[in-house]
């Protein structure tokens, strides 16, 4: 007899919420996750008063109500709205592109103003049909905002040439002819007050997490000690990389404590000019408005220059690459999951998918809600 319902294997944001329901419905869990911290890449650590989001910026937004409701039961959110601004060459312009954008590039003062130049610029490239995300990006925008924000950061990002990569990585563009600085257009946005970690924390509550514990350096032994698994590490790498390993891009974080109280004046900053080596610096107090829980204001600040990189074996992977070869390599490792009969692979990494938080949770309420309505 198995001494658990359920092992979970990460204890990130699916882990979390798939064990919170679980538990709920009564059955007996156990979580384990090989890092030292519960949260998984939405972990946030208190540093001088301030949550330093340490695996890159994290904005909670959602359209879905029952998403939105769901995570208001364990944290209360501030009403932080993703503004982010991009800075050129020094020039600072307002991210998604709107009528600040349009006003500090061309002058333009009204919505016609700017949609005429737009318009103009789309013409004069003449693309009809666009072959790769360079044409797609001017046939979207224009020449002079493609140049100025969406090329170099780009190629920073993805590290090859915008003429390399596929049109469909940009189906769109958010182009808004409204002075609106809210770069999520969604119906619920915030950032929980208190961190992220304190959030997963009270999913977890009252139930048994074990850290720094490896499910891969000793499968056969976890296997035992429940009758499913929930397994949210890589699956090329549960399958021990039996067809090869799937490609990430990933980031580095380079994180200083500064004496200064205001460094940048806003969360994040896009730097969009490929003379800067960095994507972008978050300074994570404005994440919170420079406050403390009561309101106070918080002195010193903690700001985290963002890198991308190609992946390498043993680099922490983020962003799944989303090409044909990867593809196909991940449908071979779904044949294989297919005939795990006791595993569930799910979350961004046993499902080789970039999912925002809401996502994650949608997907783990109706994991959890599968697996109890099938006994
Ligand atoms: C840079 C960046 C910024 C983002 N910003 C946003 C944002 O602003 N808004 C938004 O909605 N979403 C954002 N996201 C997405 C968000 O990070 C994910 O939706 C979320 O973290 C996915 O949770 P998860 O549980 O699937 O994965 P993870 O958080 O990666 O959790 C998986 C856990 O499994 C553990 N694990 C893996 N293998 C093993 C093993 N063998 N044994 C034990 N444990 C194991 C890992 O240590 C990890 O803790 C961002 C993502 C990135 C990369």
């Amino acid at each position: 007899m198995a001494t658990y319902d359920y092992l979970i294997v990460g204890a990130g944001l699916f882990g979390a919420v798939v064990a919170n329901r679980l538990k709920e419905k009564g059955k007996k869990v156990f979580v384990i996750d090989k890092r030292k911290h519960i949260a998984g890449n939405i972990y946030t650590e208190n540093v001088n008063g301030i949550n330093v989001h340490k695996y890159g910026a994290h904005i909670f937004h959602t359209n879905n109500r029952q998403v939105w409701n769901f995570v208001n039961k364990f944290a209360e959110f501030n009403r932080y709205t993703n503004s982010p601004v991009a800075n050129y060459k020094g020039e600072i312009y307002s991210l998604p592109f709107n009528m600040y954008t349009f006003n500090r590039m061309w002058g333009c003062i009204t919505p016609e103003d700017a949609y005429r130049k737009i318009e103009a610029q789309k013409k004069e490239s003449g693309i009809t049909t666009p072959r790769n995300l360079e044409e797609q990006a001017i046939s979207l925008v224009g020449k002079e905002i493609y140049e100025k924000l969406v090329k170099e950061y780009t190629e920073k990002q993805w590290g090859r040439s915008c003429k390399d990569l596929p049109a469909f990585i940009i189906k769109r563009l958010p182009v808004r002819f409204t002075y609106d600085n809210n770069y999520f257009n969604a119906l619920y946005q915030g950032i929980p007050v208190g961190g992220y970690t304190s959030l997963v924390e009270k999913m977890l509550d009252g139930i048994s997490v074990e850290l720094n514990t490896d499910f891969l350096t000793d499968r056969e032994y976890f296997s035992k000690l429940a009758d499913k698994i929930i397994f949210t590490g890589p699956i090329d790498a549960y399958f021990e990389y039996a067809f090869g390993a799937l490609e990430y891009r990933s980031l580095n974080f380079e994180t200083e404590i500064l004496d200064t109280d205001n460094y940048q004046g806003n969360a994040v900053v896009n730097y969009t000019s490929k003379e800067v080596p960095f994507t972008r610096i978050i300074e994570h107090k404005w994440f919170e408005f420079g406050k403390d829980s009561n309101g106070n204001d918080l002195t010193g600040t903690v700001i985290t220059r963002e890198y991308t990189k190609e992946w390498a074996k043993g680099d922490e992977p983020y962003y799944p690459v989303n090409d044909e070869k990867n593809r196909v390599l991940f449908e071979k490792y779904l044949a294989k999951a297919s005939e795990e009969k006791n595993v569930v692979f799910g979350g961004r990494l046993g499902e080789y998918k970039y999912y925002d938080m809401d996502k994650v949770i949608e997907r783990a309420l109706s994991t959890a809600e599968l697996l109890c309505s099938n006994q």
